[in-house]
Order: C-alpha cells, then sequence, then structure tokens
C-alpha cells in the first residue's frame, strides 16, 4: 500500500485508486498505469471500450476510429492465492519499471497499452501468510502454509468464485475492473508445485468450454505462444504449454465469456519465501510433458538447482513482460477482435457455429424458491447479462408462461455467459490413454445453476413470438432467512475448523453468516476436552478427509496445532451423540463418522478404481425420502453436487434411515461427467443414523458447494432444526 501510494504521488504515469474494502476490513486497490497523457484522460478510454465491447452503442463507422484511438485494456491480477508469495512483489516490480523506463519496449507498452494492475485479489491473505511465515523463521515448519485459510471464508477457492460472485473481492474485481473496463487480456499471476514445469503459459490442454468465442481460444493460444516463444530468446528455461491447466469451468474464466483473453501463468514454488534446491532427479509430475524431456511444448528443460523468491519473481515479472510487449505490438488487431466477439455475440445464432443455440431462455416469476430465483438472477446481472420480461401471455415448446416471465436472449452481448451457466454440461469423456483411467479436469465439470439453485428454466429454440420489456432494472438482494435458525435461534451449533484447513469449512461459515444463523467455531482441543452436549445441540464437520480430521497435520508443525480429533476427539464426538446431539458431516467426513463412531453404514464407493466410477464435481438426481425430518424445509426438486463423495449402504436398517437414495435405474448425472453411475443404483446419498439419544447425518455429498447449491441448504436446515422430539427444547 505505501509503495503503490508512493507511486501513485511520484509518476503522472500511474494512477492507484482504492476500489473498496475486503473481507476483513483492509483497503483494495488497483493501479492504473500508462502514458500520462492517457491516465489523464482516463473516461475516454473507458468510453471507447464500452463502446467497442457492444455494436448496439456504436454509430456506424465509428468502430475505425475507436479502433484507431484506443488502447488494449490489459488487466493484471496477483496473488489471489496467497501462498503463492512471489505474487505479492512481482507487481512492485512491474509497476517501477512501467512508470520509470525508457526503453523502447517499455515505451511501447505505455503507448498502446492501459494496464490495469492489482497487486493482490486477496489483500486478507497476504498478511495472513505474511504473519505465519514470520513466525515460522528459523523452525522446523518454516516455509509450511499457515494453519488457517488464507481468505476471511474461501482460501485457495476465492478463484473459483469468477460466476457466483459471492465473495467482496470478486464482486470488487468484476464490478470496478471488468464491467467498467473490460480488458481485452487479462494476465492471472499463480504459482504452481516446486518440481514440474518452472513456468507454464497458455495454450490449455482440452477441454474448452464449448461456449467461449473461438476468437478467444485462438487469441489465447497465440498469446501464450508468442510468451513462450520471447522467454525462451532471453534465456528462460522450463516453460511448459499445453500442460496441466484446461479451459473447461466458467468458475475460474469470467473474461472468457465477456469477450477478454485469460492468460494464466504459474510459476514454480519454493517454500513460501524460503528458498530451496531441486535435483535434475526429483523433477517430475508434468502433466502433457516431462520436465525432464524436451518435447514440443517443453522446448528446454530446466537442469534443476537452487529456486528462489527472486527466481518467482524474475519469471513472473519476465512472463508479464513479454505479454505486454506482444499486446502492444498488436493494439489494432486485439481492438479489432475485441469489437467482433461483441458483433459476434448480438447475432445470437445468427454467428456462425452458434446455429444450434436457443433463441432465448424463459425463466418462469413463479418459484419453488423466490430467494434462490433472485439470487440466480442476480448472477447473471452481474455478468451484464440482460434479462427481459414478456409482454404478453405465451405458449411455447407445450408449456404455457404468463406475461411477465423473463426473457434471456442469446442475442446479446453476454449471451454467452448466461447459456453456459443455464444448460447442462456435457464433459467428454477424456482418458489418459485410450482404454485407460479418466483424465482429471483441473477444476469441475458442471455449473448449472437452475439445477443447484432448483430454478425452472426452458430454454426455447423458436423465435419467440412475444413483445419483451427492456432489461429490467438490478434485482434487490433476497432476504436470507431460516425460520428457528436465523437470528435468535435456540439452537447451539458449532462448526469444526481444523488447522488442517479445510475449505469447505469456510464456505460453511460463509453460507451461516449469509443467513444469519449463529454459531461457534471449534477446534480440536474444543472437541478433545469432551462434554460437548452442554455446550451444544448440533456439531458440524464439514468435507475434509478422514485422516485429515483424526491426525490433522502430520508433517512439522507446532506441537499445540498436531494431533487432530484423535481417538479423545472421536469418544467426545460418540459422547456428545449418545447424550441427544446432532452431528452433521459433509462428503469425506461422513466416512470420518462412519469410522470413529462404528456406524451401521459402509462407503460402496471406498475400494473403487477411478477407470470404475469417477464424477470430479458433477450435478446428480436423487430421491427424497419427504417423510424424513431433515427433508422438512426441502421446497426444490433435489439435485446434489457430488464430488469425490461417499455412497451408502446401510447396514443395520433398523438404526439408519435413507433421507436421499441415487435412483434405481438409469443414469443419475444430471451435469457435468460420471462414470459407473450404475454403482450408485439404489444407495443412499444422505442417511440419518440413530445413535444413543442422538442423531449422526451423513451426506454423501457437499449441500452448501461454494456457497451456491441453494436447492440443497434446506437438508441442512432440517438437520439442524432438531427431531420433533426435541425440536422446541
Ligand atoms: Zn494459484
Amino acid at each position: 500500500m505505501d509503495y503503490f501510494t508512493a507511486l501513485d504521488k511520484a509518476s503522472p504515469r500511474v494512477s492507484v485508486r482504492t476500489l473498496g474494502t475486503t473481507g476483513m476490513g483492509r483497503p483494495f486497490i488497483a493501479a492504473f498505469i500508462g502514458d500520462s497523457a492517457v491516465i489523464a484522460d482516463l473516461p475516454k478510454y473507458r468510453e471507447i471500450q464500452r463502446k467497442l465491447a457492444d455494436p448496439r452503442t456504436r454509430q456506424s463507422g465509428e468502430r475505425a476510429s475507436l479502433i484507431a484511438n484506443g488502447k488494449v485494456v490489459v488487466l493484471v491480477t496477483s496473488s489471489i492465492h496467497s501462498t503463492e508469495v512471489g505474487g505479492i512483489l512481482t507487481p512492485t516490480v512491474l509497476a517501477y519499471r512501467l512508470a520509470s523506463a525508457e526503453d523502447a519496449d517499455t515505451r511501447s507498452i505505455r503507448q498502446n497499452d492501459l494496464v490495469i494492475l492489482v497487486p493482490s485479489l486477496n489483500p486478507d491473505g497476504v498478511d495472513i501468510v505474511h504473519d505465519w511465515y514470520q513466525s515460522s523463521l528459523g523452525k522446523p515448519w518454516e516455509g509450511s502454509g499457515p494453519p488457517v485459510i488464507y481468505n476471511k471464508y474461501t482460501g485457495h477457492d476465492d478463484n473459483r468464485d469468477w460466476y457466483a460472485f459471492t465473495q467482496v473481492e470478486t464482486q470488487l474485481t468484476i464490478d470496478s475492473l471488468h464491467n467498467v473496463w473490460h480488458p481485452e487480456i487479462v494476465n492471472d499471476i499463480h504459482q504452481q508445485g516446486p518440481r514440474a514445469s518452472r513456468l507454464f503459459v497458455p495454450p490449455y490442454m482440452d477441454p474448452w468450454e464449448p461456449n467461449v468465442d473461438p476468437i478467444i481460444a485462438a487469441g489465447v493460444n497465440s498469446m501464450g505462444m508468442a510468451m513462450a516463444w520471447r522467454l525462451t530468446a532471453d534465456g528462460k528455461t522450463g516453460i511448459a504449454t499445453n500442460a496441466s491447466y484446461d479451459a473447461w469451468t466458467p468458475a475460474r474464466s469470467y473474461q472468457h465469456y465477456h469477450a477478454g483473453i485469460r492468460i494464466l501463468t504459474e510459476t514454480a514454488s519454493a517454500r513460501l519465501a524460503t528458498p530451496i534446491d531441486l535435483s535434475f532427479d526429483s523433477l517430475g509430475g508434468g502433466r502433457g510433458f516431462d520436465p525432464k524431456v524436451m518435447s514440443w511444448n517443453f522446448v528446454a528443460p530446466w537442469p534443476g538447482g537452487h529456486w528462489t523468491i527472486g527466481d518467482i519473481v524474475d519469471y513472473q515479472t519476465s512472463a508479464t513482460w513479454a505479454l505486454l510487449v506482444q499486446s502492444a505490438l498488436e493494439r489494432g488487431k486485439w481492438l479489432d477482435s475485441f469489437a467482433r466477439i461483441g458483433e459476434r455475440a448480438v447475432e445470437g445464432r445468427g454467428a456462425p457455429g452458434r446455429e444450434d443455440w436457443p433463441v432465448a431462455y424463459l425463466i418462469p416469476t413463479s418459484q419453488p424458491d423466490t430467494a434462490s430465483l433472485e439470487t440466480m438472477l442476480r448472477i447473471l446481472q452481474r455478468g451484464q447479462v440482460e434479462i427481459r420480461r414478456t409482454r404478453a401471455p405465451l405458449t411455447t415448446g407445450g408449456a404455457s408462461y404468463p406475461a411477465g416471465t423473463y426473457a434471456i436472449f442469446m442475442a446479446q452481448p453476454y449471451g454467452s455467459f448466461a447459456k453456459a451457466l443455464l444448460e447442462v454440461q456435457h464433459y467428454p469423456d477424456l482418458r489418459e490413454y485410450p482404454g485407460g483411467p479418466p483424465k482429471r479436469p483441473y477444476d469441475v465439470t458442471a455449473a448449472t445453476l437452475p439445477l443447484i439453485m432448483g430454478v425452472h428454466v426452458a430454454a426455447v429454440s423458436d423465435t419467440l413470438a412475444v413483445a419483451t420489456s427492456a432489461p429490467v432494472a438490478p434485482i434487490a438482494p433476497p432476504k436470507l432467512e431460516v425460520q428457528g435458525l436465523s437470528g435468535k435461534t435456540s439452537r447451539r451449533i458449532a462448526i469444526y475448523r481444523s488447522y488442517d484447513p479445510s475449505m469447505d469449512e469456510g464456505w460453511t461459515r460463509f453460507v451461516f453468516d449469509q443467513y444469519h444463523i449463529p454459531f461457534t467455531s471449534i477446534v480440536d482441543r474444543d472437541v478433545r476436552a469432551g462434554k460437548l452436549h452442554d455446550r451444544f445441540d448440533v456439531i458440524i464437520l464439514p468435507d475434509q478427509s478422514p485422516r485429515g480430521l483424526s491426525r490433522g497435520v502430520t508433517r512439522a508443525y507446532p506441537d499445540s496445532l498436531k494431533g487432530g480429533l484423535g481417538t479423545e476427539g472421536a469418544a467426545a464426538l460418540a459422547d456428545f451423540v449418545d447424550a441427544g446431539g446432532t452431528l452433521i458431516t459433509f462428503n469425506e467426513a461422513s466416512e470420518y463418522a462412519i469410522e470413529a463412531l462404528s456406524l451401521p453404514v459402509k462407503n460402496v464407493l471406498a475400494e473403487l478404481k477411478s477407470q470404475d466410477f469417477y464424477a470430479p464435481g458433477s450435478i446428480l438426481r436423487v430421491t427424497l425420502d419427504e417423510q424424513s425430518p431433515i427433508a422438512r424445509r426441502m421446497v426444490a426438486q433435489p439435485a446434489i453436487w457430488f464430488e469425490e463423495g461417499p455412497a451408502f449402504e446401510i447396514t443395520d436398517a433398523s438404526k439408519a434411515t435413507a433421507v436421499a437414495t441415487y435412483p434405481d435405474a438409469g443414469n443419475p448425472l444430471l451435469s457435468g461427467w460420471l462414470l459407473g453411475g450404475e454403482k450408485l443404483r439404489g444407495r443412499a446419498a444422505l442417511v440419518d443414523v440413530e445413535k444413543g439419544k442422538g442423531h449422526v447425518v451423513l451426506f454423501g455429498f457437499r449441500p452448501q458447494y461454494r456457497a451456491q447449491t441453494t436447492a440443497t441448504y434446506p437438508l441442512v436446515w432440517g438437520a439442524m432444526l432438531g427431531w420433533p422430539a426435541n425440536a422446541d427444547r
């Protein structure tokens, strides 16, 4: 902050703005850097970008002059992942060089580009990791990760929020930068593990999400290869392209649906800021290349050696510089292709390759849950999607829609964003080799909001024979409230937090805070101390591996943070349930509970290989036992978020009941990718186990997945409200 404030004061080429405040109260800043004449006249360039983005806003004949006068807007974002510590320092080096150097390349960048530099997309995490690292210096655990997630709520998932927009840092970036400045190019600076490439730059591996305009895919490929070429010519080794990272989920790439290319760079890590030594023989772990063998997408192997934070900053700075030099060289082409993407978008299925797109999506105003409808529409509006309303009743596709139904036409600048989030995903059946195990996606495979939010949506392929309104004004935030839990509640709720941090724990807290449900965070020593039923009615174990829960951190670490729940914790949880408490477990934590509390339930997927069963973030169909108290608050058709979860067989039906069950026949897949779906037939996805005077509620999925699956939140509310006998205690 001090450095960027000083730079702003010292240079007319730099303007630093505070966009807002982070989740933990720190300033969130962006530095605008370019020629002093550009920085002095920013509104002019913002207006050029606005008109180039949307052809409907232009006068005829205006296009050429806009391109002639515009600048390529390059958004450089850094250190969203706070343990990737080079990314905290690189922006200072970049800003200084951009503002002060007078060589030909730097002048060209300033003349042709407007650079918007976000030194950190997660400033809270910068301080969390810094404080932990300082405390670890000279200790056996120097360079290890902190015992908490490095953000108020999300940790590493903070860059999986680029369509749900749940977090304040995401909202600031979207509202103040993407939607205002429409960057043609986004360079997102990250770090990866230490042993594969020194640096990854695109092209990405397959698959590409099919709604992304091909001009964007081609632009990504071209820019990544140009960067690799420049870096190699400058003597850099160990650069991989077309490796490890794919371009599937919109959760990581807002810009791919908003006419901008995403250039992800991933530099090899050290141990936070502590150097490491890597022998050539120890290199490995590349996906799509071998770090010890020259290949077309890894042209110059790195020989191994000492690797420091200085090396990280050097690679990150050099990669960004290569991108900036290249973007400046082809200023006109970047602006022209940016405009062309917008022109194709407003043609909808008139554009080549989109002949089979729907004309529009219709969304009835009457839905099982109005708050979910409003949440979904607000996501689309934040993504710049225009939502209209029909002016008269309409019958199409055998269904009738009253006047006032929401209509989202695909022929609009960001129609592809709406389509990607409203339709079902068909992930390709990719294998490591023919007949081999599935090739895992970099993130998840589904993003169908209507399914996970329980909102009815219909795609319309015929011309919509009805008049529609102008785009509706921004929809107000819904009031999120759970009767009996929000505000003052008699239920005493605890959420377990491990020192081996679980992002799902953070998401759980976020959802509870959204709904104003009070809770207490508890750690290992609280659980091990026992007498839990004196303090709580409900304990939640968020998604975490059974090993992580029982043993905690097993590497070198402070003694006070080691040990996990251990045998004492397991016994205390069993006593808690026997005494009348409700233990709720999400996803893998359910496997822990089955084992630790000797429950009469078995995970039937435990022994299966990925060839036989695989569902890496998919949406599945289940049927609900509506008589169960756990289901009492459900309103929508249940569709669950399944990601490496268990599926249950009940071994003693007198003690356990299936509350949600996979269908007996057919394929339970609703969206994404599922191999071996028949393994789920008739198995339970949610089980209520009676034990002593209490209950254990085993979720074989994540009912509050990344604060998106609002359709299954009510199952958590139902479990927390207690059973009829003690619901009014
Ligand atoms: Zn990262």
